[in-house]
């Protein structure tokens, strides 16, 4: 294949890059951890945002938008806040540039902001300055909204789309009346996360809570969806965050409640990002390219005519009319790749690369037979099957290869986690069978910073659905009463 790319048992971080990159998904750009979306790549993005939305609407969100440059001032006023996004942050200093004597274009330092202004790594500090504004009683909230936005984190280690210093991302800010409506709100979206990761991207999740040291700054409680990848190391791929008070201590933001009494507003937080494009390849992609969840594949089904004649060709269009007709009343996008530029076997490969989930191939002898080769990209054989009931096939064709796709990957996540209870097999197995260990732990963080820094693997997430379970520490023997899953991460 003249596109080829690079085996992922040889390299998996060479085979995703150069994936990303062939299959037309992004590039870089000029400046380090930044990335251009390709059309292609960008189309996944969009999918993604329209099912979310109505996820996001059908559980009583709005969209608004905040601004993009936070004064730095609302940094300091949440301690945890600052002190974990202090170190990413992009800072605006001037707002002019100049030509210097030379005919250089430099910073006109004449031009300086009195007070320096941050590039959102996220928008609490500025959302919650300004719900202060918006509620006053109890009869103001629950405030639910949301915002789809870019943000930017100055990241030391970028990879395209799982980590990137400038990403895109939908980020829910909440208000409520009382802890209890945070956290079922907070655990609402969480559900809202796993049921888009497992129906939508076809990629099973464990839904946990993260430890204290590796909580979103400034949260009381993180919950996350966490996924394995075909190298064996996790992913974080949503997190959504009980704030507790701590926002609207920072801003002062009370309400009277329905006795009168002033209290402080309670908050949560959620987000996913364009990672999850990242999860999405590297949860099910091969070395022949992307292999595609039909659900949110931008082209679902490709259509290649096999011709010598152009009369031939129009015999063959003539009937793809039709089909395409049927499928788009099925809501299927397809696509009829009817260019003579290029070679069928040169598409085949074009499209298996780019994970179009289904190939429909007519050629003449099809066109008499009444018959079409049909070609799945998750397991990549084809079959002969009938023109007659075609768009039936195809439809459910498309919902076998979504569970397919789901199964598979589930299977690789149970076929690699596994229960470990001593600290020589947690250190062997993650090397020789990376994915995710599940063992006990003491519940201190020393012990967690310590395993980490000895064998870089971190605890993913308590699970939700934890047995409790009598134990000891692997690294300290200290008793225990759950597992908690450790992983290298991304
Ligand atoms: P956080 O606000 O840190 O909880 O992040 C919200 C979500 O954004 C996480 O679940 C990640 O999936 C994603 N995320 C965080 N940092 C990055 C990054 N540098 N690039 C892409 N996605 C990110």
């Amino acid at each position: 294949m003249s596109k080829g790319i690079i085996s992922k048992d040889e390299d998996y971080s060479q085979w995703f890059n150069e994936l990303v990159i062939k299959a037309d998904m992004a590039e870089y750009s000029p400046v380090r951890g930044c990335m251009i979306i390709k059309p292609y790549g960008y189309s996944i993005w969009e999918k993604m945002q329209s099912v979310l939305d109505k996820m996001f609407k059908d559980t009583g969100h709005s969209n608004a938008y905040f601004p993009l440059l936070i004064p730095k001032s609302f940094f300091s006023k949440e301690a945890s806040h600052v002190e974990g996004f202090a170190k990413e942050c992009a800072v605006v200093t001037h707002y002019r540039l100049k030509n210097d004597e030379d005919g250089q274009i430099v910073v006109d330092s004449e031009a300086k902001l009195e007070e320096e202004l941050i590039i959102r790594p996220t928008s609490e500090t500025i959302i919650w300055n300004t719900y202060k504004g918006w509620i006053q009683s109890y009869r103001d909230l629950p405030i639910l909204v949301n915002q789809w936005a870019n943000v930017m984190r100055w990241e030391m280690r970028t990879r395209m789309f799982l980590r990137t210093s400038e990403f895109l991302w939908q980020e829910g800010h909440t208000a409520h009346a009382t802890a209890e409506e945070a956290v079922a709100e907070t655990e609402q979206m969480l559900d809202v996360y796993a049921d888009f990761a497992e129906n939508w991207l076809a990629l099973p999740v464990v839904r946990g809570r993260k430890t204290a040291n590796e909580r979103f700054a400034g949260a009381l409680d993180t919950y996350c969806i966490e996924a394995l990848m075909q190298d064996g190391k996790a992913l974080q791929a949503g997190t959504s965050h009980f704030l507790g008070q701590n926002f609207a201590k920072a801003f002062d933001v009370k309400f009277a409640n329905k006795e009168g009494k002033l209290d402080y507003v309670w908050a949560t937080s959620w987000g996913v990002s364009t990672r999850l494009i990242g999860a999405l390849i590297m949860a099910h992609s091969d070395d022949a390219g992307l292999v595609l969840p039909p659900k949110l594949a931008p082209i679902q089904v490709v259509i290649v005519p096999i011709y010598k004649h152009d009369e031939e060709l129009e015999n063959i269009s003539s009937y793809v009319k039709t089909l395409t007709n049927d499928l788009k009343a099925k809501d299927i996008s397809v696509k009829f790749d009817n260019r003579d530029t290029q070679r069928p076997g040169f598409k085949f490969a074009e499209y298996e690369l780019k994970g179009v989930p289904v190939r429909v191939a007519i050629g003449s002898r099809d066109m008499q037979n009444g018959t079409v080769e049909l070609a799945r990209r998750d397991t990549k054989t084809k079959e002969t099957v009938q023109q007659e009931g075609l768009a039936n096939t195809i439809e459910a064709l498309l919902e076998e290869i979504q569970s397919n796709i789901y199964s598979k990957a589930y299977n690789f996540r149970e076929e690699n986690t596994t229960e470990v209870d001593t600290y020589e097999e947690f250190k062997r197995l993650l090397d020789e069978k990376p994915g995710f260990l599940s063992a006990h732990w003491d519940g201190t963080p020393e012990t967690e910073q310590r395993i980490k820094e000895e064998t870089k693997a971190t605890i993913r997430c308590i699970p939700l659905n934890n047995a409790q379970e009598e134990g000891k520490c692997i690294l300290t023997g200290k008793p225990s009463t759950q597992r908690v899953l450790f992983a290298r991460a991304y």
